[in-house]
């Protein structure tokens, strides 16, 4: 029979009864274990496997993440089955938010794509971004955080006078190259455009950001 160590902690898991190191352990052991990774996604209500979820699904629970049963079953089955959990009870509802965070990684983890990207300065400048790659059936959605540095006051400065026009580039695998979105930013602003590609996030060769009046490439990264 099974004498897998960890098969009884995913309602512990969900309710947030681990402790940090504990739901590390659990999550690394849950890469490797169906058995257990099914069990955490029939725990949370979810249809399907973790392995067999499709973009369709994905996407709307990623819009819809915990349904409204989910505590409650939750609780049920706790209660049952794990006896230390009760005193997590009380705790229980202030753990739902944090159960939709542990949540959607893991389930966006069998069918949709989520990869982030810090960009690589190519030239100095004061702009730094991330970048997360989140895949659809259509292609992928770029959500990025664009940050340009706090210049020092002067006397009589505007920053409005030193904005300057972005834009983001993708190539493809294939060679293609297209522009994706173009925003403006001023020293001490963060920008958080989203833009979409036809192209997988693995079809994604690089993402650069441009200035767009010189064309030269700010920053870059390599999926
Ligand atoms: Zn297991």
């Amino acid at each position: 029979m099974s004498t897998d160590p960890y098969r009884e902690w995913d309602a512990a898991y969900l309710l947030g009864a681990l402790s940090p190191a504990e739901r590390r352990e659990f999550e690394e052991h849950l890469a490797t274990c169906p058995a257990c990774a099914e069990a955490i996604a029939e725990l949370a209500g979810v249809p399907g496997t973790l392995r067999g979820l499709d973009a369709e699904t994905a996407r709307a629970l990623d819009e819809h993440p915990v349904p409204d049963t989910l505590l409650p079953r939750m609780l049920r089955v706790a209660a049952r089955r794990r006896r230390r959990v009760i005193g997590a009870v009380v705790g229980a509802v202030a753990a739902a938010a944090a159960v939709v965070a542990l949540v959607v990684p893991l389930v966006l983890g069998g069918g949709v794509e989520r990869r982030e990207l810090t960009l690589e300065p190519v030239v100095p400048g004061p702009l730094s971004a991330e970048v997360t790659l989140v895949s659809h059936d259509w292609g992928t959605r770029l959500d990025t955080h664009c940050n340009y540095e706090i210049r020092p006051e002067r006397p009589g400065y505007a920053p409005d006078d030193d904005a300057v026009a972005y834009a983001m580039w993708i190539t493809g695998r294939d060679g293609s190259s297209e522009e994706v979105a173009t925003w403006t930013a001023a020293p001490g602003t963060s920008a958080t455009p989203s833009a979409t590609t036809r192209l997988s996030p693995s079809e994604i060769a690089v993402v650069d950001i441009r200035a767009v009046d010189s064309g030269d490439v700010l920053l870059r990264a390599r999926p």
